[in-house]
C-alpha cells in the first residue's frame, strides 16, 4: 500500500465515522424517562399499535420483497412530502453552522429516504431484496407559522446550547405542521451519551413541545442520525424493540420491533463493519413468518437468518438501509392522526408551510459575536474598558453575503471597515476611547436580495476613562443618578435578570436579580421549553475604582443584601454570586468572593415573589479587598447563577435578590450608619449635587434635630424641626452642602441618634 492509498483509507474511515466512542441516539432512555412521569403515554402506545397494525393487516408480506416499491395508498408513485425546519440553538460555538451546510444535510436526508445512497449497493446478499424506498421527502419550510417567507432555518442564542435536552427545543413551530429539528452543541447531565433522540407519536401526542428531533451539530450527517431519529418521529423503534440497551439481554425476552423484515437481534454498539456485526445470527437463526390466509394456503416467508446490522435502526455505524416492512410502518404511522403526523403532508398544509414552493431570495440576517482579544467564550453583549481590545467576527446568515460594513462609535480604534464576502470566522478588532454603550452597525448586501442594516446599542458597553474615588462612592442604585454607569447584562435575553427596582435600603432603589421565575407551574409536572435557570448567568459591573486611598490598612467592600429562595428544600437551592475583579481593564478577573445561598437567602423560603419590605430585611455585607486589587483603575463584575433544583429536573428554585447601598470603606457595613436605638431616618438623595433631605419615620418624639458635619468635624448646619405624621422629610439646602466631599449628618429625636454620611458631587 502507498501512501497515498493509506491516506485515502485512513479518510474514509473517518468519514464512515467508525469510531469506538461514538455517541448513539438516546429515544429509548428519554421514553422511560416520560413514562415514569406519565404512565398514561401507554394508553396512546397502545392505541397507536392497535391502528398501526391494522393498516399493515392489509400488506401482503409474501409478496413485498419482489414490489418495486411500497405505500399506503396502492400508488407506487406517492411520495410523503414534509415540510421541516431547522432550528440552530447555539452560543455561537462550532455549532453555529451554515445554512448551506444545512441545505447540503437536507438533501443527504432525503437521497437516503430515496433509497438513492450508493452503498446500498455493498448491502449484504440476504437483504438486498429487502431494501425499502421510504419516499419520503423533507422540506425546509418557505413559510413560517405566521405566513412570513423563510429558509426553514431559525437560530436562537441560549445557554441551553450547551446544556440540552427538551428545554433547549426553542421556537417549536407547530408539529402537526412542521417536523421540528434542533440542533445544539451538548447535551446536558444524564444524557451526555446522546447523539440525538426523538419522541414517537404516542409522546409527541401527549407533549407536542418536545415532538421532533434534537441532535448534536456534528451528527447532521454523520451515520445517518437525522434519517434515524425521524424513522422514530415515524414510529419505528430499534431492531432490538425498547426493552433494554443495544447488544443486552437474551433473544427471549421479546424485544421486537414489530417489523417482520428485520429479523430478530440484540442490537449493536459500534463494533466496526466486520463480517461478526454484519452476519449476526445470535437471534436470527432459522427466522421465517406464516402468514395465514382465509382465503387459501398459509404462505410462509422464509426472512434472513441474520440480523440486519446495516439497518439505520441499528447503533452499528454501518447503516444503509430501512426495510420494506419498515416503510410500511412509517407510512402507516404518517397515515395516522396521533401526533398530527397524517396532517404534515396534506396539501392544504403544504400550502401553508409552502414546502413545496422554491427557497426564496431573503435578505441577509447580520449577527455577529464578540470576545475579548486576549481569548474568552464569545457573546452578544461584552463589557470593556477604555484600550482594550475586543473582537467582533461576523455570523451574518440567512443570505450569501457579498458585502459587509460595520461601523462602531465610541472613539473606535476601526471606526468603519468593510469586508468582501465575509465567512464565519471574517472578524475585526476594535477597542474605544469614551464611555457609555458603544453604538454598532452592521449593513449585509445579500447576493440578490438587497441588505439589510442593524443597529446593536446595547452590545458593547465601555467604562468610564476616570476612576471615581472610593471614598466619593455610595451606590444608592437610583435610575435617576448615575445608574448608567453600572451597566447589567442579561446575556441570553430572559426572564433571569439584573434590573433596577423600587424598593431599597433605605430610599426606593436597590438592585435586583430576578430569580423568580413566573413561568414555572410545578403541579403540572411537565415545564413548557421557555427556560430553565441552569446554565445561565448574569453580570453587573461596577464604574472604575481609584482603591489607592486605601492602599494601607483595611479596605472594605460594603453593600446590603436581601434574598430568598422559592424552595424550602435546602439540597434544591444553589443560587451564587461571584464577585470578581479586574485590576487590568477587563482584559481578566480574579475572584473576590463566592457567595453561595447561606450569604444570599437570608429571608429563607419565600413561595410568592420575594419583595423586601423594611429595613430590618436587609443584612450588610463587608469582603476584605486584599492589597493586590487597591489600584488606581479596578472595576468589579457581579455575576448571578439563578438556583435550580438537585435533581437534574431544571426546575428554577430561586426568588428575588436584592443589593444595595455599595460602598468601599475601612469600616464594616453598617458602621457608617451609626444607629443608637432603632431610629429610621435615612438621608436621600445620596450623592447628591443638590438639596439632600433627612427622612425621619415613625419618630416617638414631636421634634427631630439634625446637624451637618464637614470631613473635619465642624458644624456647618443644624436645625430642629417638628414631626408632623409618620414621616417627615428634613432640608438640608444645597447653600450649605456646595462644597464637593464627605459630610456627616447626625439626627437625633427623642433620645434617639443617628449618623450617616452625604456625598456631594
Ligand atoms: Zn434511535
Amino acid at each position: 500500500m502507498n501512501k497515498k492509498t493509506l491516506f485515502f483509507s485512513l479518510t474514509a474511515m473517518l468519514l464512515s465515522g467508525l469510531s469506538y466512542g461514538q455517541k448513539h441516539c438516546y429515544t429509548d432512555e428519554v421514553r422511560k424517562e416520560i413514562l415514569a412521569a406519565h404512565p398514561e403515554i401507554l394508553v396512546r402506545e397502545a392505541d397507536l399499535n392497535k391502528q398501526i397494525n391494522e393498516a399493515l393487516k392489509h400488506i401482503d408480506y409474501s409478496k413485498l420483497e419482489k414490489k418495486t416499491t411500497t405505500d399506503q395508498t396502492g400508488n407506487e408513485d406517492f411520495w410523503y412530502e414534509i415540510p421541516i425546519v431547522v432550528h440552530i440553538v447555539h452560543d455561537y460555538g462550532a455549532e453555529y453552522i451554515t445554512d448551506n451546510s444545512i441545505f447540503d444535510a437536507v438533501k443527504q436526508w432525503n437521497i437516503v429516504y430515496a433509497k438513492q445512497n450508493a452503498d446500498t449497493a455493498t448491502v449484504i446478499a440476504p437483504f438486498k431484496k429487502y431494501i425499502g424506498n421510504a419516499h419520503i421527502r423533507l422540506h425546509l419550510a418557505t413559510k413560517d407559522p405566521m405566513g412570513n417567507p423563510t429558509h426553514g432555518i431559525t437560530r436562537h442564542r441560549s445557554y441551553m446550547a450547551t446544556n440540552g435536552g427538551d428545554k433547549a427545543k426553542l421556537d417549536d413551530w407547530s408539529p402537526s405542521s412542521y417536523m421540528n429539528i434542533w440542533f445544539i452543541n451538548k447535551f446536558s447531565g444524564a444524557h451526555t451519551g446522546a447523539a440525538a433522540y426523538a419522541y414517537q407519536p404516542p409522546t409527541a401526542d401527549a407533549i407536542p413541545y418536545y415532538d421532533g428531533v434534537i441532535s448534536l451539530y456534528d451528527y447532521i450527517v454523520n451515520d445517518n442520525t437525522i434519517n434515524h431519529e425521524i424513522g422514530h418521529c415515524f414510529y419505528l423503534d430499534h431492531p432490538w424493540g425498547n426493552n433494554n440497551s443495544a447488544g443486552a439481554g437474551a433473544c427471549s425476552d421479546g424485544g421486537t420491533d414489530n417489523v417482520d423484515d428485520t429479523p430478530p437481534t440484540l442490537g449493536h454498539n459500534v463494533t466496526g463493519c466486520t463480517a461478526a456485526a454484519l452476519y449476526d445470527t445470535t437471534c436470527a437463526h432459522n427466522y421465517f413468518k406464516i402468514y395465514p390466509n382465509v382465503a387459501g394456503l398459509d404462505s410462509l416467508v422464509n426472512y434472513p437468518d441474520t440480523t440486519n446490522s446495516e439497518n439505520i435502526m441499528d447503533y452499528t455505524y454501518c447503516s444503509k438501509m430501512f426495510t420494506r416492512g419498515q416503510v410500511n410502518r412509517m407510512h402507516a404511522a404518517l397515515n395516522s392522526t396521533v401526533a398530527g403526523r397524517n396532517h404534515l403532508w396534506n396539501d392544504t398544509n403544504l400550502l401553508y408551510t409552502g414546502a413545496l414552493a422554491a427557497r426564496p431570495d431573503l435578505k441577509p440576517i447580520p449577527e455577529f459575536n464578540c470576545t475579548y482579544l486576549a481569548g474568552s467564550a464569545p457573546r452578544l453583549q461584552m463589557f470593556t474598558c477604555p484600550g482594550t481590545s475586543l473582537r467582533f467576527t461576523n455570523k451574518t446568515w440567512n443570505d450569501t453575503v457579498s458585502s459587509l460594513v460595520w461601523s462602531f462609535s465610541n472613539g473606535a480604534s476601526t471606526p468603519s471597515t468593510t469586508i468582501s464576502n465575509p465567512s464565519f470566522s471574517s472578524f475585526v478588532n476594535n477597542s474605544f476611547t469614551d464611555g457609555g454603550w458603544v453604538n454598532i452597525t452592521m449593513k449585509a448586501t445579500g447576493n440578490n436580495s438587497g441588505d439589510t442594516t442593524v443597529v446593536f446599542d446595547k452590545s458593547v458597553f465601555v467604562a468610564d476613562p476616570v476612576a471615581t474615588p472610593a471614598a466619593n462612592i455610595v451606590e444608592e442604585f437610583n435610575p435617576a443618578e448615575n445608574l448608567a454607569k453600572w451597566p447589567m447584562f442579561n446575556y441570553y435575553n430572559n426572564e433571569f435578570k439584573w434590573e433596577a427596582s423600587n424598593v431599597g435600603f433605605y430610599d426606593n432603589h436597590s438592585i435586583k436579580y430576578n430569580g423568580y421565575d413566573s413561568r414555572v407551574n410545578p403541579t403540572l409536572g411537565i415545564y413548557p421549553p421557555t427556560g430553565m435557570p441552569k446554565g445561565d448567568y448574569d453580570d453587573f459591573f461596577s464604574v472604575p475604582v481609584d482603591l489607592t486611598s486605601m492602599a494601607s490598612g483595611n479596605c472594605n467592600l460594603n453593600f446590603f443584601t436581601s434574598g430568598a429562595s422559592r424552595s424550602s428544600n435546602s439540597l434544591d437551592i444553589s443560587d451564587t454570586m461571584i464577585i470578581s475583579y479586574s485590576v487590568d481593564k477587563a482584559k481578566t478577573w480574579t475572584t473576590l468572593k463566592v457567595l453561595a445561598k447561606s450569604d444570599l437567602l437570608n429571608k429563607g423560603a419565600i413561595s410568592t415573589p420575594y419583595v423586601p419590605t423594611t429595613t430590618t430585611d436587609w443584612v450588610g455585607r463587608t469582603i476584605s479587598i486584599p492589597a493586590a486589587a487597591r489600584q488606581n483603575y479596578v472595576v468589579f463584575r457581579f455575576r448571578y447563577f439563578p438556583g435550580d433544583d438537585h435533581n437534574g429536573y431544571e426546575i428554577s428554585t430561586g426568588n428575588n435578590f436584592y443589593m444595595d447601598r455599595l460602598s468601599f470603606s475601612p469600616y464594616a457595613a453598617g458602621v457608617n450608619d451609626v444607629t443608637i436605638g432603632n431610629l429610621d431616618a435615612i438621608v436621600v438623595p445620596n450623592p447628591t449635587n443638590g438639596n439632600a433631605y433627612v427622612v425621619v419615620k415613625d419618630a416617638g418624639n414631636t421634634t427631630a434635630e439634625v446637624t451637618v458635619s464637614d470631613i473635619a468635624g465642624k458644624v456647618i448646619y443644624k436645625v430642629i424641626q417638628p414631626i408632623v405624621g409618620s414621616e417627615t422629610r428634613i432640608e438640608i439646602p444645597q447653600s450649605y452642602i456646595q462644597v464637593q466631599g464627605i459630610y456627616m449628618v447626625q439626627t437625633t429625636t427623642g433620645g434617639l441618634t443617628k449618623t450617616q454620611k452625604l456625598v456631594v458631587y
